[in-house]
Formats: C-alpha cells, sequence, structure tokens
C-alpha cells in the first residue's frame, strides 16, 4: 500500500504541455469551438498528447447529466445538441491530419437516444470527410436506450466501441451513483453481439479503495461480455470536489495487471500510471 497522504510518488510527475504542436492542438481547438476530455477532467496527459498532436473531443456540451465523484466535467442542464459539431470535428481531423481520432461525450440522460444520433452525425461526416480515418467512439452507458443506441449507430459502426466501466461495482455507490456495472456491461455485451468484427474497449481507475480481488473479477466480467481492450490507470483527483485517492499504485503493479490482463484474454492491453482511455489509443499494442 503506498499512502496518498503528503507528496505525490515520483513516478507521477508529469511534464506541462509546451512546443509547436502543442500551441497548434490548443489554437485549432479552440477556433473551432471545440471542448475535449483532455481540459474538462483536467487530463493530467494533456502535455503529453497535445505535443503529439491528439486530443480527445467531447461532443454534446460540457454539462453532464450524471455526478460522478471521479469527474471534474461540469453537470447541469445541458443545451440541445449543436448540429454544427459533427462539421467542426470533421475539421479538427482535416487540418490537424488525424488517422485515428476519439470521440467521446457527457451523459445526456435528457435525449430518448442518450446522443447516439449526434454520435452517429459526427463520426459519418468525419468518414465522408476523411474516408481511411479510425474512430473509437467512448460512450456514455445510455441507460434506458442502449438497444435504440446501437440500432441508431449500427450504420456509422466505430472501429473502437468504449465504455468505462471505470471502477468496482463495490464503489459505484461512492464514485458512480448515477452507473450500473450490469448495465455498463450489458451495453458492451449488445455492441459485441451486433458488430462482432468491431473492437470492444473499457477502462479502470485504481486507488479508489478497490482491491485485487475486485479488479480481478471486473477484469473476467469484461471477458464475459466480450470485451477486447482494456485500459487501467492510477485514479488522480481531478479537483477538489472529487474523491480522495486512497492509494498510489505503483509502475510495477501496473505492469503485473497488464500481464493479468493479456492471461485474461484481452487483445490491447495499456496498464500504467498515466493510463486513460483515450491514452495513445491508436497505438497497435497488446
Ligand atoms: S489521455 Fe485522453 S483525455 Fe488525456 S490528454 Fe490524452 S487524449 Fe486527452
Amino acid at each position: 500500500m503506498n499512502s496518498p497522504k503528503g507528496r505525490f510518488p515520483v513516478w507521477l510527475k508529469r511534464r506541462l504541455g509546451s512546443g509547436e504542436t502543442f500551441v497548434h492542438t490548443q489554437k485549432t481547438l479552440d477556433k473551432l469551438g471545440l471542448e475535449t476530455i483532455c481540459t474538462n477532467a483536467n487530463c493530467p496527459n494533456r502535455g503529453d498528447c497535445w505535443s503529439r498532436g491528439t486530443a480527445t473531443v467531447l461532443i454534446l456540451g460540457n454539462l453532464c447529466t450524471r455526478n460522478c465523484r471521479f469527474c471534474s466535467v461540469g453537470h447541469g442542464k445541458p443545451l440541445p445538441p449543436d448540429p454544427t459539431e459533427p462539421q467542426r470535428v470533421a475539421d479538427l481531423a482535416q487540418e490537424m491530419n488525424l488517422r485515428y481520432l476519439v470521440i467521446t461525450s457527457v451523459d445526456r440522460d435528457d435525449l430518448p437516444d442518450g446522443g447516439a444520433e449526434h454520435f452517429r452525425q459526427v463520426v459519418l461526416t468525419c468518414r465522408n470527410r476523411i474516408p481511411q480515418i479510425e474512430l473509437e467512439l467512448l460512450v456514455p452507458d445510455f441507460r434506458d436506450c442502449q438497444d435504440r443506441a446501437i440500432e441508431i449507430l449500427s450504420d456509422a459502426r466505430p472501429f473502437v466501441f468504449g465504455h468505462n466501466v471505470e471502477t468496482a461495482p463495490q464503489l459505484y455507490s461512492k464514485a458512480r451513483p448515477g452507473g450500473d456495472y450490469q448495465r455498463s456491461l450489458a451495453l458492451l455485451k449488445k455492441a459485441k453481439d451486433r458488430w462482432p468484427q468491431t473492437q470492444t474497449k473499457s477502462a479502470l481507475m485504481l486507488g479508489l479503495g478497490e482491491t485485487e480481488d475486485q479488479i480481478r473479477q471486473v477484469l473476467q466480467d469484461l471477458r464475459s461480455v466480450g470485451c477486447d481492450r482494456i485500459a487501467i490507470g492510477q485514479y488522480l483527483k481531478p479537483d477538489k470536489n472529487c474523491l480522495d485517492v486512497e492509494e498510489f499504485i505503483t509502475p510495477e503493479k501496473f505492469d503485473q495487471w497488464a500481464d493479468q490482463a493479456r492471461r485474461f484474454g484481452f487483445t490491447w492491453v495499456m496498464a500504467s500510471p498515466f493510463t486513460r482511455s483515450s491514452y495513445r489509443a491508436e497505438e497497435k499494442t497488446l
């Protein structure tokens, strides 16, 4: 156990962003009026990712209808989907010459389709502009409309369909009160059943107080619904209103989780303190 009290462990030092590519990424996003999860979630990898000319676009606004305790994205009553957003995301992909783009959204429980049609429009518009682009969607759990959302997305089937379970089910009431672990697993299963050729992906944050047995069980549960890809990272409190870190997991332990995940059959595995679901998502890795 590594105590979270006091200073951050040495392996959690991260450089801030700078340089020409970082500035270009920032200016392009600003010019197009696009939100990113990188800034809204205070992601520690922004310097790294933006300096490599990549970012994760946050569509459907920056106000979430849920209030997860690990997340710094604002919550409240969101605006209707912006019909200009698909073109602006495609502009970003074109201007930054992207071959891989991760697109995510806030939870939109206010919309009857959870925002699926807007995701579809973004995918089709990007693909129309850059036919060879690979798109990874990181979607909400589509609470009451999973079947409808999968149906809507059928002609916009992404390269990777991601939905994060985030933590062990035993911690949902504390960390993810609006979520439901079985519902999240069900969405991943429905996507895999419907599109066997599409890679499905999920992510876990460690350090919220989960046990190793609980993590192992989550990995097995994900494999049982056919999940292909897993990203495992360290939870870091993104703002003062979020949950405290209970434990800092060592890089060596992350390596062990990566080995474990591969043994369970995941075909794409990333596990390290700074791993996030969209971190280096374009890399071909095991
Ligand atoms: S890991 Fe994802 S959210 Fe974080 S900066 Fe990179 S692209 Fe953005």
